[in-house]
């Protein structure tokens, strides 16, 4: 069954009924809050703390991953929660939930992940959106893409505003994780357009926090652990590049409150507009872990964007949305994870 906000409540309820009335009122408060969730590459960085806040709120979840990039155990403090469901499954493969949302998470997000079966990169984007898509439209769901800063490619307008429509290479190393995404949001919009599907795509700009892989090759975890391990931190190219960090837990309070509008489908920019050079965070990194690591510089990656920082006034007018936490803030939850996670394994 499902449940949405806004359900007018009964007369009588507002009236009261005493002691019956309350606990009656409460549960049906509940019910009408409560929405069951499908959050698919739950077990991955960004899932898992979606997860968290979904059942935080009283929500169900249903987490789906194939744990390409996922683990059990970014959601194990979550498998006894009551309202929690863990299932292993490929979003390539056609999937049946009843649910009232779907969060659409599931594709690896770092470069070295995403470019290991790049064939794999870009059905699982394609396909995984016709499936939510098709889901959605069979439940009258609404929908919600986790696309990416990617499809603005390697900018030509700085910083990068909603409306722009990006430089992308389309035959490069970079381009099935890009045009994957790209095509999704192309067939998020059809189906809106053509099923009335209600739908909400976000573009996150590079996001951070503790969860991510040690090994996951994404620039943040890399220069930390390398730091932690006391081994040189690998600047790629002269470092000049920049990128926009935004933590975790501001990234996803702009999910929940873009997935909760009553009305705006995006795309809409979340990310921390703080841009910094490589060089710049690789000093940040060094500076707060201490040690004996040097910076050395490796060629740059094919197709590598020289510059990238959101146009965030969609999110702050529509959404009501910022960032709070500076990189200086994150980086210390995040450097923490990291030193217990090297010594556990
Ligand atoms: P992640 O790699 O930690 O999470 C992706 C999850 O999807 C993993 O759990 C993985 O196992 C799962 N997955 C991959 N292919 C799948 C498939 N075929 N079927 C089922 N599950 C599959 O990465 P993340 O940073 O948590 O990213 C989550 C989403 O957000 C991705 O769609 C990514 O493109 C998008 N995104 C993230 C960032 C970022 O900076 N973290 C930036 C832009 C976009
Ligand atoms: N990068 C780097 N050293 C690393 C990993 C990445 O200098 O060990 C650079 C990379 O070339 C890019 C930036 O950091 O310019 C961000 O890379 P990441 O893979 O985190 O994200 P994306 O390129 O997808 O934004």
């Amino acid at each position: 069954m499902s449940f949405y906000h806004g359900v007018a409540r009964p007369e009588g309820l507002r009236a009261g009924f005493g002691h019956w009335s309350l606990i009656f009122r409460a549960v049906l408060a509940e019910s009408f809050l409560r929405m069951r969730t499908l959050v698919t590459g739950g077990a991955g960085f960004l899932g898992s703390h979606l997860c968290e806040r979904l059942l935080g709120e009283g929500h169900e979840v249903i987490c789906l991953d194939n744990y390409f990039t996922g683990r059990k155990r970014n959601v194990q403090h979550l498998a006894d929660h009551p309202n929690f469901e863990l299932v292993r499954h490929d979003v390539t493969e056609p999937y049946k939930f009843e649910v009232d949302r779907i969060y659409n998470l599931a594709c690896p997000a770092s470069p070295p992940h995403y470019q290991h079966n790049p064939i794999k990169t870009i059905k699982t984007s394609v396909m995984g959106a016709i499936h939510c898509l098709g889901l959605a439209k069979r439940l009258g769901a609404r929908v919600f893409q986790a696309s990416t800063s990617e499809v603005y490619g390697d900018p030509e307008v700085h910083p990068q505003p909603e409306a722009y429509w990006g430089n992308v290479n389309p035959v490069g190393v970079r381009s099935c994780y890009d045009e994957g995404k790209r095509c999704a949001e192309t067939l998020f919009f059809d189906y809106h357009r053509q099923n009335g599907v209600d739908i909400r795509v976000v573009r996150i700009f590079n996001t951070y926090g503790p969860r991510m892989l040690p090994d996951d090759g994404r620039v943040v975890s890399n220069f930390i652990v390398q730091a932690l391990r006391g081994e040189d931190l690998t600047v790629y190219g002269d470092g000049t590049q920049t990128r926009s960090f935004c933590y975790v837990d501001d990234l996803i309070e702009g999910f929940v409150r873009l997935m909760e509008h009553p009305s705006l489908t995006g795309p809409v920019n979340i990310g921390n507009p703080g841009e910094f050079t490589m060089l710049e965070l690789a000093e940040k990194v060094l500076c707060k872990v201490g040690g004996k690591s040097k910076i050395v510089h490796l060629p740059l990656p094919g197709d590598d964007p020289k510059q990238r920082q959101p146009d965030i006034s969609l999110a702050s007018s529509k959404l009501g949305w910022a960032p709070r936490v500076s990189l200086d803030e994150g980086l210390e939850p995040t450097i923490a994870y990291f030193r217990q996670l090297l010594v556990e394994v």
